[in-house]
């Protein structure tokens, strides 16, 4: 683990994790709790991560939530935990909460409008069998394809999707693996205030992510708990410390189970 915020006291908030009378670990999907893969319907969590997330779920005076660009229904069958955690998907469009109750936010009807333009230009232009559609937004992956094959398909993206996004009021953001168009006003860092202003003051609560659209959890949390970037290498971040996955996540993970 390094220490990327110098005013951050690291071994100080593992402390305060035993003395707090409520804890919350907010946990990113994609690229921190599972490794990517071309098939994205086969990125089940790193070996270990699932027999954790199970005990971390059943620890009282603990809040486990999922906040995922994913949407809930196609994460839930990677996850296959017995017992339910919080789950926030489509980048904090949609909330599944512990208890099984479910929330959609509204949507502006302006900003489906370019949704729908999005959508069409993807068929028309017969990149649909890379497409992902979900609540609020529609994505292009390209992990896995030759690095000319990458740059052909977001050059033909980033020029129709940026107007599209200029004109109907969109936002345009290229994530690790591809590009997506999101008509959501909810990010990552919403979902994550919501969860805290919900909690006690006085709590430790940490966001784990690893990608560009967990960059705003990470300043959502300051003041409140840390960011933890899980990532292979280092790059420019918001998080307040940095560990490698699978090793380095399994063990601080740990550090949230009573006793450990
Ligand atoms: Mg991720």
């Amino acid at each position: 683990m390094k220490t990327l915020n110098s005013s951050i006291d690291v071994p100080l908030f593992f402390r305060r994790l035993r003395e707090a009378t409520q804890n919350a670990l907010l946990l990113d999907y994609d690229g921190t709790l599972a490794p990517f893969r071309v098939d994205r319907g086969r990125a089940f969590p790193y070996a270990g991560v699932r027999e954790i997330l199970e005990k971390l779920v059943g620890v009282s005076r603990l809040r486990v939530v999922i906040v995922s660009g994913r949407w809930i229904k196609d994460l839930k069958p990677l996850l296959k935990l017995k017992k339910r955690p919080e789950i926030w998907g489509s980048h904090g469009m949609e909330r599944l909460r512990a208890d099984g109750s479910y929330e959609i936010a509204k949507m502006d009807e302006n900003l489906l409008g370019g949704l729908v333009a999005a959508d069409e230009w993807v068929e028309n232009a017969g990149l649909i069998k890379h497409a992902e559609r979900k609540p609020g937004s529609i994505a292009i992956h390209w992990r896995g394809l030759d690095p000319r094959k990458v740059d052909e398909i977001r050059n033909r993206i980033e020029p129709e999707w940026s107007l599209i996004a200029r004109v109907w009021g969109l936002t345009l953001k290229e994530f690790d693996g591809g590009m997506e168009l999101r008509a959501g006003v909810q990010n990552k860092g919403d979902a994550v205030k919501t969860v805290l202003e919900e909690m006690d003051r006085e709590i430790a609560a940490a966001y784990f992510g690893d990608d560009s659209t967990d960059e705003d959890a990470f300043m959502a949390i300051k003041g409140r708990g840390i960011g933890v970037l899980v990532r292979n290498e280092l790059k420019p971040t918001a998080a307040d410390v940095w560990i490698k996955p699978p090793g380095e996540l399994l063990q601080v993970l740990h550090k949230w189970l009573p006793g450990e």
